[in-house]
């Protein structure tokens, strides 16, 4: 069941604290967009994710987007905010983020990955080695792929926090 549990599990990816993740070690942090960074059905950043990512450059913590979406997609809604993208990252397999890992030399437990899904996100970033952070979606809706995954996804999270005692909590 490790495979499925989160480092952390966090009810909003904004609480999660640029401050602390520097003195946590963070450098950088890759990240699902869809439903973890902006509703997946808006295709505008908001005010909010513009926050948050203009504190994570005062802080030096890299965000990268590593998303299953095309290019065009992702390009096209983050396109205002200055960060990398991997796209077609065929989340839950690993070889994304090892990639980005390798390539930009930085140590495992620098590195976050954040997304709101457990069948893909937080599989894919335990494979690599890196630490996770599950964070409730953004909207209730969602993708019609997605809504297959969430079935399957409920009865394991339950699991996982029953063995773990983990729970959601407000804020890193
Ligand atoms: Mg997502």
């Amino acid at each position: 069941m490790a495979i499925f549990k989160p480092t952390y599990m966090i009810n909003n990816t904004f609480e999660l604290n640029p401050e602390k993740l520097k003195l946590m070690g963070i450098t950088h942090i890759l990240s699902d967009l869809d439903n973890t960074l902006i509703p997946w059905d808006s295709p505008d950043i908001t005010p909010e994710l513009k926050r948050w990512v203009s504190e994570l450059e005062k802080y030096h913590i890299e965000l990268v987007i590593v998303s299953n979406n095309n290019y065009t997609r992702v390009h096209k809604a983050v396109a205002s905010l200055n960060v990398k993208i991997i796209a077609r990252a065929k989340k839950p397999l690993p070889f994304a983020i090892r990639n980005f890992v390798s390539m930009s030399s930085v140590s495992k437990n620098r590195v976050l990955f954040l997304g709101d899904q457990l069948m893909t996100d937080i599989i894919a970033g335990n494979l690599a080695g890196v630490k996770t952070v599950l964070v409730k979606p953004l909207t209730d809706t969602d993708m019609k792929k997605t809504r297959v995954n969430r079935f399957f996804e409920r009865p394991i999270l339950k699991l996982i926090q029953s063995i773990y005692k983990t729970t959601w909590k407000d804020k890193i």
